[in-house]
């Protein structure tokens, strides 16, 4: 059960002129570019200690790291391939024993396999749920035994598992689907704990899994109310929410970043 004793703590850090996540610890999966690198800065932007997994970037990671450490931040860059489980349990007992706890973690790291349902292998299935559903399911187990009162879990969906607007997303909007239901048994199961879980589901963001400027930008767009791809930082400042006191009492619930891609 979440107390009043947190709420009031959490109260004093801010009206002391604290920053909102002074004190936490985060592992962010996949930090090393896009979304994922956007939300590593935000979260240490408010002032939380950062771990980050990449599977092979290990350049872009260092540069996450450097980029925390120069604004006075603590960060740490561990290579975890999402698809290897005890890759995943290593990076979680790793950060905990690093920075001493865990208080927030952000499912991001994903792929995105798109084509005609046909063609899917067997191959593309198991690379794709391992990555984008075993291992959050994963990461959320080992985290769970390091959370306590306050625990964040944010999971990273998507827009293509709420509309699936165009052919060629089955094994993509497949495993993104999987992680509603994920969220919901987490918030349900560790509610008690005052652990919260939530899902963020980004539009076409533009990243290097799916360029503005790519060959399906403009239909993408196009999808949107807003007519426009959105920014990593737009998911970032969601997740922050969350992870911050704004989260408090949001738990279970799935927040879309998509520009109206789903209305
Ligand atoms: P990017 O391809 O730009 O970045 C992917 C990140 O995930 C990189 O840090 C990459 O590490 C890491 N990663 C990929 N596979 C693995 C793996 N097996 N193990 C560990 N890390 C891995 O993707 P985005 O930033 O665009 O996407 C981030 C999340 O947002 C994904 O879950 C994606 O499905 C979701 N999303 C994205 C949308 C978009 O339009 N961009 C829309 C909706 C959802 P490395 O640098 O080492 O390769």
């Amino acid at each position: 059960m979440m107390t009043t004793a947190t709420t009031m703590a959490t109260t004093a850090a801010a009206a002391s002129g604290g920053r909102p996540l002074d004190g936490k610890v985060a592992l962010v999966t996949g930090g090393s570019r896009g979304i994922g690198e956007a939300t590593a800065l935000r979260l240490a932007a408010d002032g939380a200690a950062v771990a980050l997994t990449y599977q092979s970037r290990e350049d872009r990671a260092e540069q996450v790291v450097k980029r925390i450490e120069q604004a006075g931040g603590r960060a740490w860059a561990v290579r975890a391939d999402s698809a290897d489980p005890e890759a995943v349990w290593a990076s979680v007992a790793g950060v905990a024993e690093r920075f001493g706890r865990l208080d927030i973690l952000v499912n991001n790291a994903g792929v995105g396999v798109l084509g005609p349902f046909e063609g899917i292998t067997l191959e593309d299935v198991d690379r794709v749920l391992r990555t984008n559903v075993r291992a959050p399911f994963l990461a959320a187990q080992a985290a769970a035994g390091h959370l306590t009162e306050g625990g964040r879990i944010i999971t990273i969906g998507s827009c293509m598992a709420e509309r699936v607007a165009f052919p060629g997303g089955s094994l993509y909007a497949t495993s993104k689907a999987a992680l509603a239901g994920l969220t919901k048994a987490l918030a349900r199961e560790l509610g008690p704990r005052g652990i919260t879980a939530n899902l963020v589901t980004p539009g076409p963001i533009d990243t290097e899994m799916n360029p503005a400027d790519g060959e399906s930008a403009e239909m993408q767009a196009g999808l949107t109310a807003l007519g426009a791809y959105g920014q990593a930082s737009d998911v970032a400042a969601t997740v922050a929410h969350l992870a911050g006191e704004g989260g408090r009492y949001i738990t279970g619930a799935s927040i879309a970043v998509d520009g109206g891609f789903a209305v």
